[in-house]
């Protein structure tokens, strides 16, 4: 089985590494019982940051610095396979300067299998990223599930034919029956 999960707001609070409650052993739990981790995440902050050149946009060193921080925090991400979405139809940037973008997320990130690219349609909500997280794992969509927290993240799972949870219901499930386990 494949679970595959946004970043932001979903595993950790927006934009820092760290981790909402319940999803630590809720990751762990997964691991243990051989289902395989990864994440979707779109990262355009870099694109805007080098159309607008605003300080408060992200460099993808920044990025990366921060992905390698939440996988210290959430060791079974350490493992995990990351996809990344560089491109965003909002900023006039050319491909060219897109795919930069996506080589940059792909050199930044050494100590965690990334994977970014800059092609459109791995931008949630197309399907893309989803469609590659089951081809890299060998599954079909049927075996896979993606939990986010956005319409964008529902909205990629529905055209990918990928059962959808949304975060704050899945976690604080996990949660619960983590009670109910340890119930005497
Ligand atoms: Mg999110």
């Amino acid at each position: 089985m494949l679970a595959i999960f946004d970043l932001d707001q979903t595993l950790v609070e927006r934009y820092t590494a760290n981790p909402l409650p319940g999803v630590a052993k809720a990751l762990a739990e997964l691991v243990a019982n051989g289902t395989r981790l990864m994440i979707a995440t779109n990262q355009a902050g870099p694109a805007w940051r080098l159309w607008t050149g605003k300080e408060r946009f992200p460099t993808t060193e920044q990025v990366c610095a921060r992905f390698e921080a939440v996988a210290h925090a959430l060791p079974e991400l350490r493992t995990a396979t990351w996809l990344v979405a560089a491109y965003d139809a909002r900023v006039d940037l050319t491909s060219v300067q897109f795919g930069e973008l996506a080589d940059a997320f792909n050199r930044n990130a050494p100590s965690l299998n990334l994977r970014a690219a800059a092609e459109p349609i791995w931008r949630k909500p197309q399907p893309g990223m989803l469609w590659e997280a089951c081809r890299l794992a060998g599954v079909s969509a049927a075996k896979a599930w993606f939990v986010g927290d956005m319409d964008s993240d529902a909205q990629a799972a529905q055209l990918a034919g990928i059962v959808f949870h949304s975060a704050s219901s899945y976690f604080c499930e996990q949660a619960t029956s983590g009670i109910i386990e340890r119930s005497p």
